[in-house]
């Protein structure tokens, strides 16, 4: 499909039609939110594009909750999302972390799981969230929808930032809540479109574009970080794998430096974020502090040859 930038379309005889004014709907991001919809199982066009994963994330939180409620927030998680509610506490948000492989603390408002965790790699016990009277939002940008669909498990939202495998070649930043049920998705929908945080039509073009491709990159990406996992537990420099068999995202604890580690690999980018065709790996310390071992790196492994990827591994652990 072509990019249609307009911000402004004409009212047919004075009467606006589906597309008026490019903040509330555009058709890239239309089209682009239905294909996200039925890839998590959701009920038709119920997702919803944001500029970013953290301003999906933002938006969930102002559009479902009040002053004074509380989050139950899975530990070890993406930190940007505990940095996002510790400022909304000057708001009068509320949260507590908790173990999700286990049920969530009673008293809470709201569920926040992520499967897997970044950069800890547990997985959510869905089914315990799901018995609680809270809503569950599944932030499951690591696993996408060719390894889970929340909805499934009785989650009522699923939050990806789609910067990462979605939109898949680390050149678009975009973020996507998939909701259950309608009333819900209008409320959100209601939010996003009064206070501005739009994906762009060129972005919802490039998002697009990656989930035509999804599953192939996540099935190759997956079991190029099996193996790799599976060569990490065994080399003598590595002390700890965490590896949720699934998806890209691999974090190993390194018994040397790991900051010697990821400045000696050739193939392997130094960098942050995840999900890109390119295998990245970055020492999370530098970003998370004491919230991470100190020699902890985490890998997020691309599209390269399997072979290549664990020689230059090796060569720079060695
Ligand atoms: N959720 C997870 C699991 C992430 O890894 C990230 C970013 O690293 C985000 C949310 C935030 O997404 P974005 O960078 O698109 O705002």
């Amino acid at each position: 499909m072509s990019v249609d930038r307009s911000t402004i379309w004409a009212y047919e005889q004075g009467e606006p039609q589906d597309f008026y004014y490019s903040r509330y709907a555009h058709p890239t991001g239309v089209e682009a939110e239905r294909r996200l919809a039925a890839l998590e199982g959701a009920p038709d066009g119920q997702a919803l594009l944001f500029a970013s994963g953290s301003a999906a994330a933002t938006a969930l939180l102002l559009a479902l909750l009040e002053p004074g409620q509380t989050v139950a927030l899975a530990a070890g998680g993406y930190f940007g999302t505990g940095v996002i509610m510790d400022d909304l506490g000057r708001w009068g948000l509320r949260h507590v972390e908790f173990d999700q492989t286990e049920p969530p603390p009673p008293d809470v408002d709201l569920v926040w799981l992520e499967a897997p965790s970044n950069p800890f790699l547990t997985m959510p016990d869905l089914e315990a969230a799901a018995a609680h009277r809270a809503p569950v939002v599944v932030d499951s940008t690591a696993a996408t929808p060719v390894h889970l669909r929340p909805l499934e498990h009785g989650a009522d939202f699923v939050l990806h930032s789609g910067t990462k495998y979605l939109a898949g070649h680390s050149d678009a930043l975009v973020g996507a809540v998939v909701s259950r049920e309608a009333e819900a998705h209008r409320r959100l929908a209601r939010f996003r479109d009064h206070t501005g945080p739009a994906c762009a039509p060129d972005v919802a073009f490039l998002l697009l574009r990656g989930l035509k491709t999804l599953q192939v990159r996540v099935e190759r990406q997956t079991a190029t970080a099996r193996l790799l996992a599976q060569r990490l537990a065994g080399n003598p420099n590595v002390a700890t794998v965490r590896y949720p068999g699934i998806g890209g995202l691999i974090s190993f604890d390194v018994r040397g430096d790991a900051q010697t580690v990821e400045r000696s690999t050739r193939l392997i980018k130094n960098a942050t974020s995840l999900g890109g065709t390119e295998t990245t790996m970055e020492s999370r310390y530098r970003w998370e502090g004491e919230r991470v071992p100190l020699n902890l790196l985490r890998l997020s492994v691309g599209l390269e040859e399997p072979d290549e990827l664990w020689a230059d591994l090796q060569q720079a652990l060695a």
